[in-house]
C-alpha cells in the first residue's frame, strides 16, 4: 500500500543540511510511490522550500514565524505537532542530528508512537518498512520492522544517498499557521565550534587527532590538511580531555558518530570507545607511531611514523593533487 509521508529539512546558515535531502529520499522509499511532503520550519524560509521538491518530495509544507529562528523544544515540538495533526501522514523521517534526536522522540511520544532512531538502510517488503541501525556501539546492526501505526524514524547522515536533483521538478508550497506560546528556552547566540567550517556530521573528509598531537596548537597541522582536502576537523576523547580542542569535536561512544567517506585518524590510540563513532568511516587511514595501536586494527591504510614528520608532508602533497 502507498503512504504519505512527511521528511523534514534542516536549514543551516540559510542552506539545507544534505541530511535533509536524504530524508526525502528515506521518506520516497517508505511511500512506495505514495506522496513524500518536505517539512520546513523556521523564519524566512519558504524560499526554499522548492528545493525539498527538486530532491524529490511532491510538495512542501512551511510554518514560518520568528520563534523558530532558532531550534527550541517547545517551538519546533508545536509546530510539527501542528503540521502532523493538518497532514495525517502515515509517517515522518527526521535526520539524526541534535535537532532530530531531540524533536523526533518528543512528537512521536506526544502522538503515541514508537520510533526508530539512527537508521542506516531502509527496506520495504510489502507492509513491512525494515530500518537497519546500529546497536552495541556501531559493533552489530540489528533490524526493526515496523508494520502498522505511524513511522517516526531518524536516519544516520551520509547513509541513505539523496536523490539526484531535479531542477525541473516543481510543486505545491503551502503554509501552516501555528501560534506557538510558551516556548521555555531563550537562545541568546549561538557559538559555531568547528575551525574549517564544515560540519562534522556529515563531512565526507574528517581529520582527527588525539592526544599524539600533544598541544592545541599543534592542532594548527589538521587544520592545514583540512583546509587541502575540504574535510572537517573531528578529535578523540583524549584530545578533548586534555583541552587541545573543543568537545564539540569529540568523535566516539559519547561524542559524534560519524561516517564519512575518508577518515584520517592522527596520533589516535584507536580505543573502543573512539572506534564506536567512526568504525563505519568507508576508507580509514591511520597515523600512528606505535605499530601495535589498537587503530591499525580497523585501518583500511596505516602510516607508521611520527605524525609531525608526516601530516605536513601529506598537507604539501595533497596541494599538489587536489584542484
Ligand atoms: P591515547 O590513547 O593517549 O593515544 C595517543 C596515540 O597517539 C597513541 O596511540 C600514540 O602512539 C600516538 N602518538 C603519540 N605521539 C605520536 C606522534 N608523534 N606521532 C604519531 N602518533 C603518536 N574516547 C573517544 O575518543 N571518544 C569517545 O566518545 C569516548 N567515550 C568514552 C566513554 C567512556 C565511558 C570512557 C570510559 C572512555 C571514553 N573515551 C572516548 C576515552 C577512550 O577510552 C580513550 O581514552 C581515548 O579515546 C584516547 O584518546 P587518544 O587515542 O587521543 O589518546
Amino acid at each position: 500500500m502507498t503512504k504519505k509521508i512527511l521528511a523534514v529539512g534542516e536549514i543551516r546558515d540559510g542552506e539545507f543540511r544534505n541530511v535533509s535531502y536524504e530524508a526525502v529520499a528515506a521518506a520516497k522509499e517508505i511511500a512506495s510511490g505514495g506522496e513524500v511532503v518536505g517539512v520546513l520550519l523556521g523564519e524566512n524560509v519558504s524560499g526554499l522550500a522548492q528545493e525539498l521538491i527538486q530532491y524529490g518530495a511532491d510538495r512542501a509544507v512551511v510554518v514560518e514565524s520568528e520563534k523558530l529562528s532558532s531550534y527550541t523544544p517547545d517551538g519546533y515540538t508545536q509546530a510539527l505537532q501542528a503540521v502532523v495533526e493538518q497532514e495525517n501522514p502515515d509517517g515522518m523521517i527526521f535526520g539524526h542530528t541534535s535537532i532530530g534526536r531531540d524533536a523526533a522522540p518528543k512528537l512521536a511520544a506526544r502522538l503515541d508512537s514508537g520510533l526508530v532512531s539512527d537508521a542506516t538502510a531502509i527496506e520495504v517488503a510489502g507492509e513491512e518498512v525494515i530500518f537497519t541501525r546500529p546497536i552495541y556501539s556501531g559493533k552489530a546492526f540489528e533490524k526493526k520492522v515496523v508494520s502498522g501505526g505511524k513511522i517516526f524514524a531518524t536516519i544516520r547522515p551520509n547513509n541513505i544517498a539523496p536523490l539526484e536533483k531535479d531542477e525541473s521538478r516543481s510543486g505545491d508550497v503551502s503554509e501552516v499557521t501555528v501560534d506557538i506560546k510558551d516556548i521555555r528556552t531563550i537562545i541568546k547566540d549561538v557559538v559555531r565550534n568547528t575551525a574549517t567550517g564544515v560540519d562534522l556530521s556529515e563531512a565526507n573528509i574528517i581529520v582527527a587527532g588525539g592526544r599524539g598531537l600533544k598541544s592545541g596548537d599543534n592542532f594548527k597541522l589538521l587544520d592545514e590538511l583540512a583546509d587541502v582536502l575540504g574535510a572537517a576537523v573531528g578529535a578523540s576523547r583524549g584530545a578533548c580531555d586534555a583541552e587541545y580542542c573543543d568537545y564539540a569535536l569529540q568523535i566516539g561512544q559519547t561524542g559524534k558518530v560519524v561516517t564519512p567517506d575518508l577518515y584520517i585518524a592522527v596520533g589516535i590510540s584507536g580505543a573502543i570507545q573512539h572506534v564506536a563513532g567512526m568504525s563505519n568511516s568507508k576508507v580509514i587511514v591511520a597515523i600512528n607511531k606505535d605499530p601495535e595501536a589498537e587503530i591499525f586494527n580497523i585501518a583500511d591504510y596505516g602510516i607508521v611514523g611520527d605524525l609531525f614528520d608526516i601530516v605536513p608532508k601529506l598537507t604539501e602533497e595533497f596541494k599538489n593533487v587536489v584542484v
